[in-house]
Protein backbone atom coordinates (compact mmCIF):
# COMPACT_ATOMS: atom_id res chain seq x y z
CA UNK A 1 0.00 0.00 0.00
CA UNK A 2 2.80 2.11 1.07
CA UNK A 3 4.54 1.11 -1.83
CA UNK A 4 1.52 2.55 -4.00
CA UNK A 5 1.30 5.80 -2.66
CA UNK A 6 5.21 6.55 -3.17
CA UNK A 7 4.47 5.59 -7.08
CA UNK A 8 1.74 8.05 -7.08
CA UNK A 9 3.76 10.64 -5.43
CA UNK A 10 7.18 9.74 -7.61
CA UNK A 11 4.61 9.66 -10.92
CA UNK A 12 3.37 13.18 -10.00
CA UNK A 13 7.12 14.59 -9.64
CA UNK A 14 7.72 12.74 -12.97
CA UNK A 15 4.74 14.75 -14.40
CA UNK A 16 6.07 18.03 -12.95
CA UNK A 17 9.39 17.47 -14.47
CA UNK A 18 8.51 16.55 -17.47
CA UNK A 19 6.22 19.41 -18.03
CA UNK A 20 9.78 21.39 -17.29
CA UNK A 21 11.50 20.15 -19.59
CA UNK A 22 8.77 20.40 -22.17
CA UNK A 23 9.03 24.40 -21.17
CA UNK A 24 12.92 24.58 -21.50
CA UNK A 25 13.22 22.52 -24.71
CA UNK A 26 10.59 23.86 -27.24
CA UNK A 27 10.60 22.52 -30.91
CA UNK A 28 12.84 19.44 -29.96
CA UNK A 29 9.78 17.20 -30.53
CA UNK A 30 12.02 13.99 -30.84
CA UNK A 31 14.19 14.23 -27.96
CA UNK A 32 10.83 15.37 -25.84
CA UNK A 33 9.72 12.04 -26.84
CA UNK A 34 12.62 10.40 -25.75
CA UNK A 35 12.63 11.89 -22.39
CA UNK A 36 8.96 10.98 -21.56
CA UNK A 37 9.65 7.27 -22.81
CA UNK A 38 12.35 7.25 -19.88
CA UNK A 39 10.33 8.94 -17.30
CA UNK A 40 7.33 7.26 -18.14
CA UNK A 41 9.14 4.10 -16.70
CA UNK A 42 11.27 5.26 -13.96
CA UNK A 43 8.34 5.60 -11.18
CA UNK A 44 8.83 2.23 -9.35
CA UNK A 45 12.18 2.19 -9.30
CA UNK A 46 12.21 5.92 -8.25
CA UNK A 47 9.58 4.61 -5.33
CA UNK A 48 11.72 1.76 -4.24
CA UNK A 49 15.20 3.46 -4.33
CA UNK A 50 14.76 6.72 -2.52
CA UNK A 51 18.29 8.11 -2.95
CA UNK A 52 17.55 8.23 -6.63
CA UNK A 53 14.49 9.98 -5.90
CA UNK A 54 16.72 12.86 -4.62
CA UNK A 55 15.80 16.26 -6.11
CA UNK A 56 18.02 17.08 -8.76
CA UNK A 57 19.20 13.80 -9.46
CA UNK A 58 16.37 13.09 -12.74
CA UNK A 59 16.98 16.73 -13.53
CA UNK A 60 21.06 16.33 -14.26
CA UNK A 61 20.55 13.38 -16.40
CA UNK A 62 17.84 14.74 -18.45
CA UNK A 63 20.50 18.15 -19.00
CA UNK A 64 23.73 17.56 -21.43
CA UNK A 65 26.87 18.21 -19.81
CA UNK A 66 28.14 20.26 -22.68
CA UNK A 67 26.04 21.26 -26.02
CA UNK A 68 28.54 22.23 -28.83
CA UNK A 69 26.99 24.04 -31.89
CA UNK A 70 29.51 25.21 -34.86
CA UNK A 71 30.11 26.83 -38.43
CA UNK A 72 31.20 23.93 -41.14
CA UNK A 73 32.23 25.73 -44.21
CA UNK A 74 33.26 23.66 -46.91
CA UNK A 75 33.98 24.22 -50.71
CA UNK A 76 31.98 21.94 -53.28
CA UNK A 77 34.03 20.91 -56.59
CA UNK A 78 33.06 23.56 -58.50
CA UNK A 79 34.77 26.31 -56.15
CA UNK A 80 31.05 26.95 -54.27
CA UNK A 81 31.32 27.45 -50.44
CA UNK A 82 28.36 25.53 -48.72
CA UNK A 83 28.33 26.42 -44.44
CA UNK A 84 26.68 23.64 -42.64
CA UNK A 85 26.29 23.67 -38.95
CA UNK A 86 27.96 20.73 -36.78
CA UNK A 87 26.80 19.43 -33.51
CA UNK A 88 28.24 17.91 -30.83
CA UNK A 89 25.86 16.84 -27.35
CA UNK A 90 28.43 15.53 -24.57
CA UNK A 91 25.27 14.07 -22.41
CA UNK A 92 27.04 12.29 -19.43
CA UNK A 93 29.67 11.21 -18.43
CA UNK A 94 29.23 9.54 -14.97
CA UNK A 95 30.26 6.18 -16.53
CA UNK A 96 33.48 6.89 -18.90
CA UNK A 97 34.13 9.20 -22.05
CA UNK A 98 31.45 10.32 -24.25
CA UNK A 99 30.34 7.97 -26.94
CA UNK A 100 28.21 7.88 -29.66
CA UNK A 101 27.98 8.08 -33.01
CA UNK A 102 27.98 11.15 -35.76
CA UNK A 103 25.01 11.37 -38.10
CA UNK A 104 25.30 13.15 -41.38
CA UNK A 105 21.66 14.10 -42.90
CA UNK A 106 19.40 17.06 -43.78
CA UNK A 107 17.37 16.32 -41.12
CA UNK A 108 19.85 16.77 -38.39
CA UNK A 109 19.38 19.36 -35.92
CA UNK A 110 19.94 20.17 -32.29
CA UNK A 111 17.00 18.29 -31.18
CA UNK A 112 17.53 14.80 -32.58
CA UNK A 113 20.98 14.68 -32.04
CA UNK A 114 20.04 15.64 -28.05
CA UNK A 115 17.21 12.47 -28.16
CA UNK A 116 19.81 10.17 -29.51
CA UNK A 117 22.24 11.55 -27.04
CA UNK A 118 19.96 10.81 -24.15
CA UNK A 119 18.84 7.43 -25.31
CA UNK A 120 22.87 6.75 -25.76
CA UNK A 121 23.11 7.03 -21.87
CA UNK A 122 21.32 4.12 -21.29
CA UNK A 123 22.10 2.11 -24.20
CA UNK A 124 26.06 2.34 -22.74
CA UNK A 125 24.97 1.69 -19.44
CA UNK A 126 23.43 -1.38 -20.17
CA UNK A 127 26.62 -2.89 -22.46
CA UNK A 128 28.51 -2.44 -18.80
CA UNK A 129 31.87 -1.66 -20.81
CA UNK A 130 32.11 1.84 -18.90
CA UNK A 131 31.12 4.34 -21.62
CA UNK A 132 29.36 7.14 -20.79
CA UNK A 133 26.75 8.63 -23.43
CA UNK A 134 26.89 11.33 -26.29
CA UNK A 135 25.89 11.88 -30.15
CA UNK A 136 27.15 14.36 -32.74
CA UNK A 137 26.44 15.34 -36.27
CA UNK A 138 25.52 17.62 -38.93
CA UNK A 139 22.69 18.92 -41.40
CA UNK A 140 25.46 18.22 -44.41
CA UNK A 141 24.24 16.03 -47.02
CA UNK A 142 26.36 13.21 -48.59
CA UNK A 143 24.15 11.74 -50.99
CA UNK A 144 24.68 13.04 -54.33
CA UNK A 145 28.32 14.36 -53.31
CA UNK A 146 31.75 13.06 -54.75
CA UNK A 147 33.86 11.56 -52.72
CA UNK A 148 36.69 14.67 -53.09
CA UNK A 149 33.74 17.11 -51.62
CA UNK A 150 32.82 14.44 -48.69
CA UNK A 151 36.84 14.92 -47.43
CA UNK A 152 36.19 18.50 -47.61
CA UNK A 153 33.58 18.40 -45.33
CA UNK A 154 34.76 15.74 -42.74
CA UNK A 155 38.16 18.03 -42.71
CA UNK A 156 36.35 21.39 -42.22
CA UNK A 157 34.12 19.18 -39.79
CA UNK A 158 37.09 18.02 -37.50
CA UNK A 159 38.89 21.31 -37.92
CA UNK A 160 36.47 22.04 -34.82
CA UNK A 161 34.91 18.78 -33.28
CA UNK A 162 39.43 18.30 -32.53
CA UNK A 163 38.94 20.43 -29.51
CA UNK A 164 36.51 18.75 -28.21
CA UNK A 165 37.35 15.07 -28.47
CA UNK A 166 40.02 12.92 -27.11
CA UNK A 167 40.45 8.98 -26.37
CA UNK A 168 39.71 9.49 -22.70
CA UNK A 169 37.41 12.53 -22.86
CA UNK A 170 34.94 11.94 -26.08
CA UNK A 171 34.88 9.13 -28.64
CA UNK A 172 32.84 9.19 -31.72
CA UNK A 173 32.01 6.94 -34.29
CA UNK A 174 29.14 6.26 -37.02
CA UNK A 175 25.98 6.76 -37.28
CA UNK A 176 23.34 7.19 -40.67
CA UNK A 177 25.41 8.78 -43.44
CA UNK A 178 28.74 8.11 -41.62
CA UNK A 179 30.56 4.72 -42.30
CA UNK A 180 34.38 3.61 -43.36
CA UNK A 181 35.15 6.15 -45.60
CA UNK A 182 34.07 9.06 -43.64
CA UNK A 183 35.30 7.63 -40.15
CA UNK A 184 39.18 7.74 -42.70
CA UNK A 185 38.50 11.33 -43.66
CA UNK A 186 37.51 12.33 -40.23
CA UNK A 187 40.45 10.82 -38.40
CA UNK A 188 42.57 11.63 -40.92
CA UNK A 189 42.10 15.35 -40.25
CA UNK A 190 42.00 14.95 -36.31
CA UNK A 191 45.76 12.65 -37.05
CA UNK A 192 46.94 15.75 -38.73
CA UNK A 193 46.42 18.84 -36.50
CA UNK A 194 46.98 16.63 -33.50
CA UNK A 195 49.96 15.24 -34.82
CA UNK A 196 49.23 12.75 -32.38
CA UNK A 197 48.24 8.44 -33.28
CA UNK A 198 45.70 8.54 -30.98
CA UNK A 199 43.44 5.68 -32.24
CA UNK A 200 40.80 5.84 -29.24
CA UNK A 201 39.55 9.24 -30.29
CA UNK A 202 37.61 7.43 -32.83
CA UNK A 203 35.80 3.76 -33.38
CA UNK A 204 35.22 2.85 -36.93
CA UNK A 205 37.86 2.98 -38.30
CA UNK A 206 39.50 0.29 -41.02
CA UNK A 207 40.95 -2.99 -39.64
CA UNK A 208 43.98 -2.36 -40.81
CA UNK A 209 44.71 0.72 -38.69
CA UNK A 210 43.18 0.42 -35.54
CA UNK A 211 39.55 -0.42 -36.69
CA UNK A 212 37.91 -3.54 -34.51
CA UNK A 213 36.95 -7.07 -37.15
CA UNK A 214 32.77 -7.26 -36.58
CA UNK A 215 32.53 -3.80 -35.64
CA UNK A 216 30.49 -2.48 -38.74
CA UNK A 217 28.86 -5.74 -38.38
CA UNK A 218 27.84 -5.35 -34.70
CA UNK A 219 24.27 -3.32 -34.58
CA UNK A 220 22.76 -5.46 -37.03
CA UNK A 221 24.07 -8.67 -35.72
CA UNK A 222 23.18 -7.78 -32.21
CA UNK A 223 20.01 -6.72 -33.18
CA UNK A 224 19.25 -10.27 -35.23
CA UNK A 225 21.01 -12.03 -31.77
CA UNK A 226 18.47 -9.97 -29.60
CA UNK A 227 15.47 -11.01 -31.03
CA UNK A 228 16.11 -14.84 -31.54
CA UNK A 229 16.46 -14.20 -27.50
CA UNK A 230 13.23 -12.69 -27.23
CA UNK A 231 12.00 -15.13 -29.55
CA UNK A 232 13.49 -18.21 -27.48
CA UNK A 233 11.71 -16.63 -24.09
CA UNK A 234 8.20 -17.84 -26.02
CA UNK A 235 9.72 -21.37 -27.23
CA UNK A 236 10.22 -20.07 -30.32
CA UNK A 237 13.06 -20.22 -33.31
CA UNK A 238 14.19 -17.85 -35.72
CA UNK A 239 15.13 -20.41 -38.31
CA UNK A 240 12.04 -20.32 -40.66
CA UNK A 241 10.25 -16.92 -40.36
CA UNK A 242 10.19 -14.33 -42.65
CA UNK A 243 11.40 -11.17 -41.53
CA UNK A 244 10.82 -7.74 -42.67
CA UNK A 245 13.48 -5.07 -42.67
CA UNK A 246 13.82 -1.43 -43.73
CA UNK A 247 16.53 0.34 -44.44
CA UNK A 248 19.46 -0.82 -46.76
CA UNK A 249 22.60 1.15 -45.07
CA UNK A 250 25.25 -0.33 -42.51
CA UNK A 251 22.15 -1.92 -39.75
CA UNK A 252 19.72 -3.19 -42.12
CA UNK A 253 22.73 -4.79 -44.47
CA UNK A 254 24.01 -7.00 -41.68
CA UNK A 255 21.46 -7.35 -40.13
CA UNK A 256 19.64 -9.15 -43.50
CA UNK A 257 23.23 -11.40 -43.27
CA UNK A 258 22.99 -12.70 -40.18
CA UNK A 259 19.14 -13.68 -40.47
CA UNK A 260 20.19 -15.18 -43.33
CA UNK A 261 22.90 -17.05 -41.64
CA UNK A 262 20.69 -18.06 -38.77
CA UNK A 263 17.90 -19.58 -41.57
CA UNK A 264 15.42 -16.89 -41.45
CA UNK A 265 14.40 -15.80 -44.64
CA UNK A 266 14.77 -11.65 -44.55
CA UNK A 267 12.02 -10.66 -47.54
CA UNK A 268 12.08 -6.55 -47.81
CA UNK A 269 14.72 -3.54 -47.56
CA UNK A 270 14.26 -0.02 -48.60
CA UNK A 271 15.38 3.41 -48.46
CA UNK A 272 13.75 6.85 -48.70
CA UNK A 273 12.24 6.34 -52.45
CA UNK A 274 10.56 3.37 -51.65
CA UNK A 275 10.99 -0.32 -50.53
CA UNK A 276 11.89 -4.03 -52.30
CA UNK A 277 9.88 -6.99 -51.29
CA UNK A 278 12.07 -10.25 -53.07
CA UNK A 279 9.87 -13.48 -52.09
CA UNK A 280 12.99 -15.59 -52.51
CA UNK A 281 14.72 -13.56 -49.59
CA UNK A 282 16.86 -10.21 -50.07
CA UNK A 283 20.04 -11.24 -52.01
CA UNK A 284 22.78 -10.15 -50.41
CA UNK A 285 25.43 -9.64 -53.10
CA UNK A 286 23.01 -7.71 -55.36
CA UNK A 287 22.06 -5.63 -52.37
CA UNK A 288 25.82 -4.56 -51.31
CA UNK A 289 26.81 -3.88 -55.14
CA UNK A 290 23.89 -1.34 -55.79
CA UNK A 291 23.92 -0.09 -51.93
CA UNK A 292 27.57 0.16 -50.91
CA UNK A 293 29.52 0.24 -54.23
CA UNK A 294 27.11 2.14 -56.68
CA UNK A 295 25.74 4.46 -53.97
CA UNK A 296 22.19 4.05 -55.99
CA UNK A 297 18.96 3.70 -55.18
CA UNK A 298 16.87 0.68 -54.03
CA UNK A 299 15.05 0.65 -57.10
CA UNK A 300 18.11 -0.79 -58.72
CA UNK A 301 17.77 -3.18 -56.83
CA UNK A 302 14.25 -5.23 -57.80
CA UNK A 303 15.60 -3.77 -61.38
CA UNK A 304 18.40 -6.59 -61.68
CA UNK A 305 17.06 -9.14 -59.74
CA UNK A 306 14.62 -11.03 -61.79
CA UNK A 307 10.76 -11.56 -61.19
CA UNK A 308 11.12 -12.39 -57.39
CA UNK A 309 11.48 -8.94 -56.22
CA UNK A 310 9.08 -5.85 -56.65
CA UNK A 311 9.76 -2.08 -55.98
CA UNK A 312 7.26 0.27 -54.12
CA UNK A 313 8.29 3.42 -54.70
CA UNK A 314 7.10 5.72 -51.68
CA UNK A 315 5.77 2.80 -49.76
CA UNK A 316 6.70 1.06 -46.31
CA UNK A 317 7.41 -2.04 -45.98
CA UNK A 318 5.22 -2.88 -43.08
CA UNK A 319 2.56 -3.70 -45.66
CA UNK A 320 4.19 -6.55 -45.74
CA UNK A 321 2.87 -9.45 -43.81
CA UNK A 322 6.02 -11.66 -41.61
CA UNK A 323 6.97 -13.15 -38.37
CA UNK A 324 9.09 -10.88 -37.23
CA UNK A 325 9.85 -6.90 -37.94
CA UNK A 326 13.34 -5.66 -38.03
CA UNK A 327 12.81 -1.74 -38.44
CA UNK A 328 16.55 -0.26 -39.41
CA UNK A 329 16.17 3.15 -40.89
CA UNK A 330 15.32 5.66 -38.74
CA UNK A 331 13.17 7.53 -36.11
CA UNK A 332 9.56 7.58 -36.05
CA UNK A 333 9.27 5.60 -39.47
CA UNK A 334 6.96 2.91 -38.07
CA UNK A 335 3.39 4.60 -36.46
CA UNK A 336 0.48 3.47 -35.03
CA UNK A 337 -0.89 2.22 -38.45
CA UNK A 338 2.25 0.66 -39.28
CA UNK A 339 1.73 -1.22 -35.97
CA UNK A 340 -1.92 -2.50 -36.65
CA UNK A 341 -1.22 -3.60 -39.89
CA UNK A 342 1.95 -5.89 -38.50
CA UNK A 343 -0.19 -7.02 -36.02
CA UNK A 344 -3.17 -7.83 -38.65
CA UNK A 345 -0.77 -10.25 -40.09
CA UNK A 346 0.48 -12.05 -37.45
CA UNK A 347 3.62 -10.63 -36.39
CA UNK A 348 5.18 -12.16 -33.80
CA UNK A 349 8.30 -10.03 -32.25
CA UNK A 350 9.40 -6.32 -33.69
CA UNK A 351 12.98 -5.45 -32.72
CA UNK A 352 14.71 -1.55 -33.14
CA UNK A 353 17.60 -1.80 -34.99
CA UNK A 354 17.37 2.37 -36.07
CA UNK A 355 16.94 4.24 -33.03
CA UNK A 356 13.56 5.23 -31.87
CA UNK A 357 11.98 3.84 -34.50
CA UNK A 358 8.77 2.91 -33.67
CA UNK A 359 6.34 5.79 -32.20
CA UNK A 360 4.80 5.90 -28.87
CA UNK A 361 1.51 4.73 -29.93
CA UNK A 362 3.26 1.40 -32.10
CA UNK A 363 5.10 0.68 -29.04
CA UNK A 364 1.78 0.36 -27.12
CA UNK A 365 -0.20 -1.65 -29.36
CA UNK A 366 2.97 -4.19 -30.10
CA UNK A 367 2.35 -4.41 -25.87
CA UNK A 368 -1.10 -4.42 -25.51
CA UNK A 369 -0.95 -7.15 -28.23
CA UNK A 370 1.55 -9.12 -26.65
CA UNK A 371 4.31 -9.07 -29.46
CA UNK A 372 7.50 -9.30 -28.15
CA UNK A 373 9.26 -5.88 -28.45
CA UNK A 374 13.16 -4.78 -28.57
CA UNK A 375 13.38 -0.90 -27.54
CA UNK A 376 16.85 0.32 -29.19
CA UNK A 377 18.56 1.21 -26.02
CA UNK A 378 18.92 -2.75 -25.65
CA UNK A 379 18.44 -4.34 -29.27
CA UNK A 380 20.98 -1.79 -31.10
CA UNK A 381 23.65 -1.81 -27.85
CA UNK A 382 25.74 -4.44 -30.32
CA UNK A 383 27.08 -1.40 -32.39
CA UNK A 384 28.48 0.68 -29.58
CA UNK A 385 29.55 -2.31 -27.67
CA UNK A 386 31.75 -3.61 -30.52
CA UNK A 387 33.23 0.00 -30.34
CA UNK A 388 34.47 -0.27 -26.68
CA UNK A 389 35.98 -3.57 -27.59
CA UNK A 390 37.67 -1.48 -30.55
CA UNK A 391 38.66 1.31 -27.48
CA UNK A 392 39.89 -1.62 -25.81
CA UNK A 393 41.75 -3.37 -28.24
CA UNK A 394 43.34 0.15 -29.08
CA UNK A 395 44.75 1.23 -25.40
CA UNK A 396 45.75 -2.65 -25.20
CA UNK A 397 47.93 -1.97 -28.99
CA UNK A 398 46.28 -5.04 -30.24
CA UNK A 399 43.86 -6.79 -32.54
CA UNK A 400 41.47 -9.49 -31.73
CA UNK A 401 40.13 -12.20 -34.06
CA UNK A 402 36.44 -11.92 -35.53
CA UNK A 403 35.67 -14.66 -33.44
CA UNK A 404 36.78 -13.70 -30.31
CA UNK A 405 35.04 -10.10 -31.09
CA UNK A 406 31.52 -12.18 -32.27
CA UNK A 407 31.99 -13.82 -29.05
CA UNK A 408 31.98 -10.80 -26.73
CA UNK A 409 29.06 -9.55 -28.89
CA UNK A 410 27.35 -12.71 -28.46
CA UNK A 411 27.96 -12.57 -24.47
CA UNK A 412 27.31 -9.19 -24.25
CA UNK A 413 23.61 -8.73 -26.03
CA UNK A 414 22.56 -11.98 -24.07
CA UNK A 415 23.85 -10.11 -20.73
CA UNK A 416 21.44 -7.91 -21.98
CA UNK A 417 18.34 -9.75 -22.61
CA UNK A 418 18.63 -11.17 -19.40
CA UNK A 419 19.17 -7.76 -17.90
CA UNK A 420 16.08 -6.85 -19.21
CA UNK A 421 14.38 -9.72 -18.38
CA UNK A 422 15.07 -9.52 -14.81
CA UNK A 423 14.63 -5.69 -14.46
CA UNK A 424 11.31 -6.08 -15.96
CA UNK A 425 10.25 -8.75 -13.65
CA UNK A 426 11.89 -7.20 -10.12
CA UNK A 427 10.00 -4.12 -11.40
CA UNK A 428 6.51 -6.20 -11.72
CA UNK A 429 6.61 -6.10 -15.45
CA UNK A 430 7.43 -9.24 -17.00
CA UNK A 431 8.06 -9.19 -20.57
CA UNK A 432 8.25 -5.84 -20.75
CA UNK A 433 11.68 -4.83 -22.46
CA UNK A 434 10.79 -1.33 -22.58
CA UNK A 435 10.87 -1.16 -18.96
CA UNK A 436 13.66 -3.46 -17.88
CA UNK A 437 15.76 -1.30 -20.44
CA UNK A 438 15.05 2.10 -19.14
CA UNK A 439 14.98 0.97 -15.13
CA UNK A 440 18.40 -1.25 -15.45
CA UNK A 441 20.01 1.85 -17.81
CA UNK A 442 19.06 4.08 -15.47
CA UNK A 443 20.22 2.31 -12.02
CA UNK A 444 23.75 1.88 -13.64
CA UNK A 445 24.02 5.88 -14.77
CA UNK A 446 21.84 6.68 -11.08
CA UNK A 447 24.34 5.12 -9.23
CA UNK A 448 27.44 6.32 -10.52
CA UNK A 449 25.84 10.03 -10.33
CA UNK A 450 24.79 9.63 -6.77
CA UNK A 451 28.48 8.44 -5.82
CA UNK A 452 30.26 11.52 -8.01
CA UNK A 453 28.53 14.19 -6.18
CA UNK A 454 26.45 17.13 -7.67
CA UNK A 455 28.42 17.91 -10.52
P1 LIG B 1 23.06 4.32 -42.97
O1 LIG B 1 23.31 5.72 -43.35
O2 LIG B 1 24.08 3.29 -43.29
O3 LIG B 1 21.66 3.83 -43.57
C1 LIG B 1 20.49 4.50 -43.28
C2 LIG B 1 19.36 3.85 -44.05
O4 LIG B 1 18.12 4.36 -43.59
C3 LIG B 1 19.42 4.15 -45.54
O5 LIG B 1 18.83 3.08 -46.23
C4 LIG B 1 18.56 5.40 -45.66
O6 LIG B 1 17.98 5.62 -46.93
C5 LIG B 1 17.48 5.11 -44.65
N1 LIG B 1 16.97 6.38 -44.12
C6 LIG B 1 17.66 7.31 -43.39
N2 LIG B 1 16.88 8.34 -43.11
C7 LIG B 1 15.70 8.07 -43.66
C8 LIG B 1 14.47 8.76 -43.70
N3 LIG B 1 14.33 9.97 -43.12
N4 LIG B 1 13.43 8.16 -44.33
C9 LIG B 1 13.57 6.94 -44.92
N5 LIG B 1 14.72 6.24 -44.90
C10 LIG B 1 15.75 6.80 -44.29
O7 LIG B 1 22.78 4.36 -41.39
P2 LIG B 1 22.86 3.16 -40.34
O8 LIG B 1 22.44 1.90 -40.97
O9 LIG B 1 24.18 3.25 -39.66
O10 LIG B 1 21.78 3.63 -39.27
C11 LIG B 1 20.41 3.25 -39.34
C12 LIG B 1 19.76 3.43 -37.98
O11 LIG B 1 20.44 2.63 -37.01
C13 LIG B 1 19.78 4.84 -37.41
O12 LIG B 1 18.61 5.06 -36.65
C14 LIG B 1 20.98 4.82 -36.48
O13 LIG B 1 20.89 5.81 -35.47
C15 LIG B 1 20.84 3.42 -35.90
N6 LIG B 1 22.05 2.87 -35.31
C16 LIG B 1 23.20 2.72 -36.05
C17 LIG B 1 24.31 2.17 -35.48
C18 LIG B 1 25.54 1.87 -36.27
O14 LIG B 1 26.40 1.16 -35.74
N7 LIG B 1 25.67 2.32 -37.51
C19 LIG B 1 24.34 1.82 -34.04
C20 LIG B 1 23.07 1.92 -33.39
C21 LIG B 1 21.99 2.47 -34.01
P3 LIG B 1 18.49 6.87 -47.83
O15 LIG B 1 19.82 6.46 -48.32
O16 LIG B 1 17.45 6.99 -48.90
O17 LIG B 1 18.51 8.06 -46.92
Amino acid sequence: MTKRRDETRTTDTLDRLRAEIEDRNPAQPEFLQAVAEVLDTLAPVLADRPEYAEPGLVERLCEPERQIIFRVPWQDDRGRVHVNRGFRVEFNSALGPYKGGLRFHPSVNLGIVKFLGFEQIFKNALTGLGIGGGKGGSDFDPRGRSDAEVMRFCQSFMTELHRHIGAHTDVPAGDIGVGGREIGYLFGQYRRITNRWEAGVLTGKGPGWGGSLIRPEATGYGNVLFTAAMLRERGEDLEGQSVVVSGSGNVAVHTIEKLTALGANPITCSDSSGYVVDEKGVDLDLLRQVKEVERARIGTYAQRRGASARFVPGGRVWEVPADVALPSATQNELDGNDAAALIRNGVKAVSEGANMPATPEAVQLFQRSGVAFGPAKAANAGGVAVSALEMAQNASRTAWPAVRVEEELARVMADIHTTCRETAARYGSPGDYVTGANIAGFERVAEAMVAQGVI
